[in-house]
């Protein structure tokens, strides 16, 4: 693939699922992604597995962004951990407010706080990701505030934007147009999340607020019991969401991999054939 490419890991929490995650690494890695990102969780239970899976990833001789977002730790907690990031030589970095851990009601610090925080320690040492919305942030007003607050991300200093995955391309499409007429001008990739798995993607759809068109619902709903069959419509779903995106003028792809090689090497494989 000629666009950027990037590959997302969800943290380890265990010595097993960092061994899971080097070796999906490894089998990706033959894709020649521009970078590899580390989910951080803002709830607490991730952060070091996120610290040490970016640093080893970096001494395999990838380019790899970690996760970052306040999540209730100190500036001086967080300065220290960009400091670490700068002495391993970390470029990049993904610069969120976190989603708030279900049950507490603990005062997030928005992404664009944070955007502020990082140029004001490091300058432009890191390349800075934000995350956008083309079905809109599921806390906000409307889709206006959402771009105004996502322009606010921009203007404290952020480089790219990868977006929360959707599987309705138009949406993409409207939401560049809408960012374009408020002078936003960065990169903007889509997020894409293989669909593999019923349960698991009606669950994340329903928490991060990503619509299921109801036609691909009813059908994955038909394929409920049957593995094989809702992973073959899920890989033609994503791989032709994928192909209008990059016709369309996406920049690039961003995988949701869940720490899976198959589902985005299968898409992946699929493009480069057509
Ligand atoms: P923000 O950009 O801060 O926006 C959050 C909400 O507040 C939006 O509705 C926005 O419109 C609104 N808003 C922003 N500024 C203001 C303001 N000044 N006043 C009022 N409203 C405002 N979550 C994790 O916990 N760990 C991860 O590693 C992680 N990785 C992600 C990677 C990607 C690519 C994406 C798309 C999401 C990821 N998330 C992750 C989920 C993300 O943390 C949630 O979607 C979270 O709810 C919002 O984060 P944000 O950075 O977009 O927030």
């Amino acid at each position: 693939m000629n666009q950027h490419l990037s590959f997302e890991f969800s943290a380890p929490r265990n010595p097993v699922e960092t061994k899971k995650l080097l070796s999906v690494y490894k089998r990706l890695k033959v894709f020649s992604p521009e970078f590899f990102s580390v989910t951080y969780g803002a709830g607490g239970s991730t952060k070091d597995g996120t610290k040490d899976a970016v640093l080893n990833i970096q001494k395999l001789g990838s380019s790899v962004a970690p996760h970052l977002s306040f999540g209730g730790d100190t500036s001086e907690k967080i300065e220290a951990l960009l400091q670490d990031y700068q002495k391993a030589d970390i470029r990049r970095v993904v610069a969120l407010r976190g989603d708030i851990p279900s049950g507490q009601m603990t005062k997030m610090t928005f992404a664009s706080e944070l955007i502020t925080f990082i140029r004001n320690k490091t300058g432009s040492h890191f390349h800075i990701d934000v995350a956008a919305y083309p079905e809109t942030h599921p806390d906000s007003p409307s889709v206006e505030s959402d771009i105004k607050f996502f322009k606010n991300k921009v203007d404290a200093g952020a480089n790219s934007a990868i977006t929360q995955y959707f599987y309705n391309a138009d949406a993409y499409f409207r939401y560049i147009d809408k960012c374009a007429s408020h002078n936003i001008d960065i990169p903007i990739t889509p997020g894409i999340m293989p669909i593999t798995n019923y349960n698991g993607i009606i669950r994340f759809s329903k928490n991060c607020g990503a619509e299921i068109p109801r036609w691909i619902l009813k059908q994955l709903d038909s394929y409920k019991d049957n593995p094989d069959s809702l992973k073959a419509f899920g890989l033609e779903v994503v791989t032709e969401l994928c192909s209008r995106l990059l016709e369309g003028g996406a920049p690039g792809l961003h995988f949701y991999t869940l720490n899976q090689s198959l589902p985005s090497a299968r898409i992946l494989r699929n493009l480069n054939a057509q």
